[in-house]
């Protein structure tokens, strides 16, 4: 247990709430969630069922008309056919996430992971025993990584390569350019497994769309797929995402959930129905909004003193560097929080790679980022 890490936004969503109780005025940037409610025919989808009497077990990997609508909606976004009996539903992306990672992590094994990610690849994989390896994310590229870099790195211990695009917490996006040569590259490593987290596919801007790891063939027999409801459908409380699995794994996936969960809350999976079959109006309006705030977020980072900023091609986060202010990330987070009220995330909550760089969440209004901009400008002049 000691060697399970953590995910710092709900240290410092605890510690916001504190100091708003105390009677702060708190502006949260730091929390990865749409600030949108669920749309109400989602919410309607869980309510219908519930009086219907869907109150009981479901089958553990999810029921088959809601596997069914995701792989429809797998063919709908990614252009690609996939079978319904290989999508496995679960509490969260991250079961999915967690399932890979124990699948293929044990002491001795190696597994690659963006750096700065997601802080729960690299705590999943410690948990394992595997020995985390770090796919180092470059500012000048987007923070994208270089297909050499990557398989540069593959030894005879690595089992699982975990790629995220679009990302947390850099807004990056991975050109398809780059994920060809890796997916060419390979080739010549068989018995390495890809874990492709794509809980931000529907989050892209500019008309750009989302290049799935489904697009190339040869890897589909050791390719797992994470993407859910929690991000595009404001559903991050609901519980609900998906895993596409290589027909070879579904029945250890299957296993796991029965030993983990049984299955997904039922009224949940008809909402899921819902969320993927019903108007798409509202997750179109979520974008343009995001798409408003982070041009917004983008220009005001940018004039910061000290401060520099790429624009963010995908997901709602803006991750500037902070190494001309000469605070670390970590005294940063906290000075900001502390001194102003502003919750942003520390780069180094994603990893080492992240010194240097805080993440700022534009999933509020845009009022409110305003206000938190006026307020790091003032921090900022006064260092
Ligand atoms: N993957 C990434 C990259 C994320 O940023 C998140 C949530 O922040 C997840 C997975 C987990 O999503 P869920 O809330 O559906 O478990």
């Amino acid at each position: 247990m000691s060697r399970l890490g953590t995910e710092t936004a709900f240290d410092v969503l605890a510690r916001a709430n504190a100091l708003a109780a105390d009677g702060m005025d708190i502006i949260n940037l730091g929390i990865g969630q749409p600030d949108f409610p669920t749309p109400d025919n989602i919410v309607e989808a869980a309510v219908q069922a519930l009086r219907d009497g869907q109150h009981g077990y479901t089958a553990a990997n999810g029921i088959p008309e809601l596997r069914e609508a995701v792989a429809e909606d797998i063919a709908k976004y990614r252009n690609v056919t996939v079978n319904p009996d290989h999508i496995i539903v679960v509490p969260g992306g991250k079961v999915t996430m967690a399932f890979a990672i124990e699948m293929f992590g044990e002491d001795g094994t190696e597994i690659m992971y963006p750096n700065p990610g997601f802080p729960i690849y690299e705590s999943m994989i410690r948990y394992t025993g595997a020995t985390p390896v770090p796919i180092p994310l470059i500012e000048e590229n987007g923070f994208s990584f270089e297909a050499e870099t990557v398989l540069s790195k593959i030894t005879d211990k690595t089992k699982l390569i975990i790629l995220n695009t679009p990302a947390n917490p850099t807004g990056g996006v991975v050109p398809s350019a780059e994920l060809e040569k890796l997916a060419k590259g390979l080739r010549n490593f068989p018995d390495v497994y890809v874990l492709s987290d794509e809980i931000y596919s529907r989050m892209t801007y500019d008309g750009e769309g989302h290049f799935s790891m489904l697009n190339f063939p040869e890897l589909r027999e050791r390719l797992i797929i994470l993407d859910g409801w929690s991000k595009t459908y404001a559903m991050t409380g609901w519980r609900m995402g998906w895993g596409l699995w290589p027909e070879e794994l579904v029945p250890h996936a299957q296993r796991l959930c029965v030993n983990f969960h049984s299955c997904v809350n039922a009224a949940a999976q008809f909402a899921g129905i819902e969320a993927l079959k019903g108007d798409q109006g509202p997750v179109d309006m979520m974008m343009e909004a995001f798409d408003a705030r982070r041009k917004l977020i983008h220009e005001r980072l940018n004039t910061a003193p000290g401060v520099s900023c790429v624009m963010p091609k995908g997901a709602f986060y803006a991750f500037p560097n902070i190494s001309g202010t000469g605070l670390t990330a970590k005294e940063m987070q906290d000075r900001l929080l502390s001194e102003k009220g502003v919750a942003v995330i520390a780069g180094t909550s994603f990893g080492a790679h992240g010194e240097g760089y805080v993440r700022f969440s534009y999933a509020n209004s845009i009022e409110n980022i305003e206000r938190a901009m006026d307020r790091f400008d003032e921090f900022l002049k006064g260092l």
